[in-house]
């Protein structure tokens, strides 16, 4: 707009209510606004043009490119009376071939590390809290090297609303936690759920509840299925269970963020974060581009807006629909699940994380013992891999649910075989709690009848 003298007329779903043109009219012709705007959730100048010389350097000092319009531009106009910007193009991924390289042997913080970086993050923020914290301090000094940013935040309130701004800015960031720092992280995961901020969220789990300890524990499934925030909440969980995974479903958490404009969540535990395995790279690295709907701070993206609030009861129940097909949409295309020996199985043993390794172990002893043992292994826990479950659900299965929480993924069973109206089989489970695992052998043992541990 510089240059043009005229006399302005507002977009108040533009304007950012930053004031530059109330310091740049001299005729006093501008105030700030009382009202919110009940579309932004920003407070928008008021225009009183009685004493308005037509100078135009309001038109000048507005950084928003259609924030104040010279009154009478005809080509500006649109039914309301204001100008739209331009929708803008996404710039699309691209990928880059990587050279045949040996495989790395690293612990698993390292190889999700080395993922985020592969997909093309270049933006860490973080509270360290073992025992995610080596995957920071590998981030803390790579991301130097790549022209990349690393924040060691005051706190994971910080750390995750930091993440807000760099995802609605369209770019990519990655934090490592653990099970209480993740507990603090929900509330801001509810406002990039609601502002469709993508960005990933690597929570390595400790034994709880409270301060707990630093053992590996299953314990924040509920959490980040069922309890990421306030508000009609999802996102896509992602479970490893080996190092590869810790680098393969980190890559794939960053792919699914940008797909779907929503954080993702890469549930891993203490064993798998610490745990040292081989690893081998992908054949590509990924360059991102940049979302067309990003407040990116050029000039094409200024019109951008990021933001939660809907001020208006019927403005938010239509979001609130929107995001429910986006979750749908999710849990139609988004299930994985790993089967193992699960064809012909006359008991499903169903875990993730590291008890889905003892209870793969425990199916080859089943097997050695002449029981038709498989196990089904939840790659996401949301959505629950229902439609690779029910294939398997023949009358006389048993199911036996092997976990290190009380019954967080069982639940999740539950609710996915109610949502599918599917009779739940006989299920058992075997539980261990505080750090300690299911171990194979009581696994074996539950599996020919012994009794659930701690019950006489
Ligand atoms: S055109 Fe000049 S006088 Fe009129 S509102 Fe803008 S700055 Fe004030
Ligand atoms: S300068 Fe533009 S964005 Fe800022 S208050 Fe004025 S009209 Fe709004």
């Amino acid at each position: 707009m510089a240059n043009r003298k005229a006399r302005p007329t507002l977009s108040p779903e533009i304007c950012k209510g930053c004031g530059r043109c109330i310091d740049a009219c001299a005729h006093h012709c501008i105030a700030a606004g009382t009202h919110v705007n009940p579309a932004t959730g920003l407070v928008p100048v008021t225009l009183d043009l009685e004493r308005c010389s037509a100078c135009g350097l309001c038109l000048e000092a507005c950084p928003e490119p259609y924030g104040l319009l010279p009154e009478g531009d005809e080509a500006a106009a649109e039914p309301t009376g204001q100008k739209r910007p331009p929708a803008v193009e996404d710039q699309p991924d691209t990928r880059v071939a990587l050279p045949a390289l040996r495989p790395l042997v690293v612990k698993g913080t390292y190889a999700s590390a080395i993922g985020a970086l592969l997909a093309g993050c270049r933006h860490f923020f973080g509270y360290p809290i073992t025992p995610s914290t080596e995957g920071a301090e590998l981030m803390a000094k790579l991301l130097p090297e790549l022209d990349g940013h690393f924040v060691q935040a005051v706190s994971e309130v910080a750390a995750i609303n930091m993440m807000y701004g760099c995802g609605g800015a369209g770019l990519r960031s990655l934090t490592f936690t653990s099970s209480p720092g993740f507990s603090l992280m929900l509330e801001g995961l509810s406002y990039m759920v609601g502002a469709e901020v993508p960005a990933v969220v690597v929570n390595v789990m400790r034994g709880g509840p409270g301060l707990g300890n630093i053992g590996p524990e299953q314990s924040d499934v509920k959490l980040a299925c069922r309890g990421l925030g306030h508000g009609n909440t999802h996102a896509i969980v992602l479970a490893p269970a080996t190092t590869q995974e810790m680098l393969d479903l980190t890559m794939l958490a960053f792919d699914l963020a940008f797909r779907y404009r929503n954080p993702v969540v890469v549930l891993a535990d203490g064993y798998l974060g610490q745990m040292t395995g081989k690893v081998t790279l992908p054949d590509e690295l990924v360059r991102p581009g940049l979302p067309g709907w990003a407040v990116h701070g050029d000039r094409e993206h200024r019109p951008n807006l990021v933001s939660s609030i809907q001020l208006s009861e019927a403005d938010l129940e239509a979001h609130n629909l929107r995001l429910i097909a986006k979750y749908e949409r999710m849990a139609r295309s988004e299930q994985r699940a790993e089967l193992y020996e699960a064809a012909d199985a006359d008991v499903l043993l169903l875990a993730c994380n590291t008890p889905a390794r003892l209870a793969k172990g425990a199916v080859r002893a089943l097997r050695e013992a002449g029981v038709r043992a498989g196990l089904f292994r939840p790659v996401t826990l949301w959505p629950f891999p229902i439609d690779a479950l029910r294939p398997l659900l023949r009358p006389g299965l048993r199911v036996v649910t092997v976990e290190a929480s009380h019954g967080q993924i069982e639940d999740e069973l539950r609710l996915a075989l109610s949502h599918a109206g599917i009779a739940p089989p006989p299920l058992a489970h075997v539980r261990r709690y505080g750090g300690v695992l299911p171990k194979e052998e009581e696994i074996v043992s539950r599996v020919l009848g012994g009794p659930e541990r701690g019950v006489a």
